[in-house]
């Protein structure tokens, strides 16, 4: 018993050194081998986004935040107390799975709206696919239609995650930037003076092309195409047999009697164009991420393929606040009342007054035609700012980083919009997002103003 009890012990102790050596030889090779775990080729070259570095940042100096962009102030009552009753509602179903390509209710509303608004019927069931944000709907657009070697036009600046999502796919990215034509004077700019070059523009078609990305109104310069420009991109996409996808989250944002128009409502579009929205920045929940895509249903159908596969179906709960909430305002479309154009009347003088403490500090803003975001030049403040201490490439993230730490005042950096080779482009210009309540826009003006 003795004897064995000893052989026992010196045998683990003998076992606990081989675990130990194996150990080491395994964290050994480990280390030696560590590249197998980099990242996958198709992502190789990410690093974190724009929004992953400028939320880390304001956590750490606390600025006036007029980066990011989502309202600061409470959505619609009728919007966040649907959630309420959902969670007090008797059908316990609302809190369970609910139908993979969108909850009934959900695909139901959207028909109704989109079909009136580009005179065409859709169906809820085939036509329509419920993301999660328009991320996702970008995200399963690109990766159901772009194939390894397929070419895609993105005009800069982009919303960035475009770039990524292409290259994920095995896709080239086309880039052609949107250029600011010569103005008279130091004044404002408008955002229609940024325009596409058509020759330039024309040359980037070709028989690889398989997509172009589209953004009216447009993040971050808040350009909203207009009949002309969108004419001609349907021109092209037709002759080169193109697939366009209309990022419109923005749709209902637009000022000064700019027109929003689908382009999937142009001659010869329809077939060829998957329109996307969010109920982010419809109804002022950016935090809810819920979004959708729209179109005919043989292209609905490959987006359908990738979502059912990665995201499967998004919150029940949230799909079923967004339909009541567009149930909401397809009663009351096109009143005063309606919060489409409620919301922009009101965001019309918050751009106002925007672009007003912006040119009192010096810099020169371009006036949005849409969407919640303003881009300022403030190359004329350059004397003012000592960017020497901050490590970054680009003078626009230099500029940013030095006014979130010295002014406590924190914009976005426009050349994160750019490919590498044009991210020059942005770097005179910061983003600001004037969708922030009125006391937060007053405490801006006066750090600038004291700053002038
Ligand atoms: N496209 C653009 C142009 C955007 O600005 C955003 C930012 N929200 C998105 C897509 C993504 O929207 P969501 O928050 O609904 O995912
Ligand atoms: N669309 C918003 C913006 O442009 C938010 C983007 C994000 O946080 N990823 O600011």
């Amino acid at each position: 018993m003795l004897r064995s009890c000893r052989r026992l012990a010196t045998r683990s102790l003998r076992d606990q050194f081989q675990f130990q050596v194996q150990r080491h030889q395994q964290t050994a090779a480990t280390c030696s081998n560590m590249d197998k775990f980099d990242l996958p080729k198709r992502l190789q070259g990410s690093t974190p986004s724009v929004w992953n570095e400028y939320i880390a940042l304001a956590m750490q100096y606390k600025p006036l935040n007029l980066g990011q962009g989502f309202p600061d102030d409470a959505a619609p009552e009728y919007v966040t107390h649907s959630l309420a009753d959902i969670a007090k509602d008797e059908n316990p179903l609302l809190h369970q799975y609910t139908r993979g390509y969108g909850h009934v209710r959900l695909v139901q509303a959207l028909s109704k709206l989109y079909s009136g608004l580009v005179s065409k019927e859709l169906n809820p069931l085939t036509d329509i696919l419920i993301t999660s944000g328009a991320y996702e709907a970008l995200y399963s657009t690109i990766m159901g239609h772009v194939d390894v070697g397929d070419e895609v036009i993105i005009i800069e600046p982009f919303f960035d995650c475009y770039e990524p999502m292409v290259k994920m796919a095995g896709g080239v990215p086309r880039f052609i930037p949107l250029k600011l034509r010569q103005t008279e004077g130091t004044g404002p700019i408008s955002s229609a003076d940024w325009v596409l070059d058509d020759a330039e523009f024309e040359k980037l078609f070709n028989s690889k092309t398989k997509m172009i990305i589209l953004n009216t109104p447009h993040n971050p310069i808040g350009k909203v195409f207009n009949r002309k420009e969108l004419e001609r991109i349907a021109e092209l996409c037709r002759k080169w047999n193109v697939l366009c996808v209309s990022d419109e989250v923005y749709e209902w944002l637009v000022f000064d009697g700019a027109e929003h128009i689908r382009i999937c409502t142009l001659p010869g579009m329809w077939d060829r164009t998957i329109t996307l929205g969010s109920a982010g920045k419809t109804f002022s929940v950016t935090g809810w991420k819920i979004g959708w895509a729209y179109g005919p249903a043989q292209l609905i159908r490959n987006l359908q393929m990738v979502h059912q596969n990665s995201v499967y179906t998004c919150p029940t709960p949230l799909q079923e606040g967004v339909a009541r909430s567009f149930e909401v305002e397809l009663a009351r479309l096109g009143k005063p009342e309606s919060y489409f154009l409620s919301l922009p009347r009101e965001l019309k003088q918050k751009r106002d007054y925007m672009a007003k403490f912006l040119s009192d500090a010096g810099m020169r803003p371009t006036i949005p035609e849409g969407g919640y975001f303003m881009l300022a030049d403030w190359s004329p403040l350059a004397d003012k700012v000592d960017l020497s201490s901050e490590p970054d490439k680009h003078r626009d993230y230099k500029f940013t980083k030095w006014m979130t730490k010295n002014m406590g005042l924190q914009g976005i950096p426009p050349s994160a919009f750019y490919s590498e080779p044009n991210k020059p482009l942005g770097e005179d210009f910061v983003r600001y997002c004037f969708i922030k309540k009125q006391e937060n826009l007053d405490k801006a003006a006066e750090l600038l103003a004291k700053w002038k």
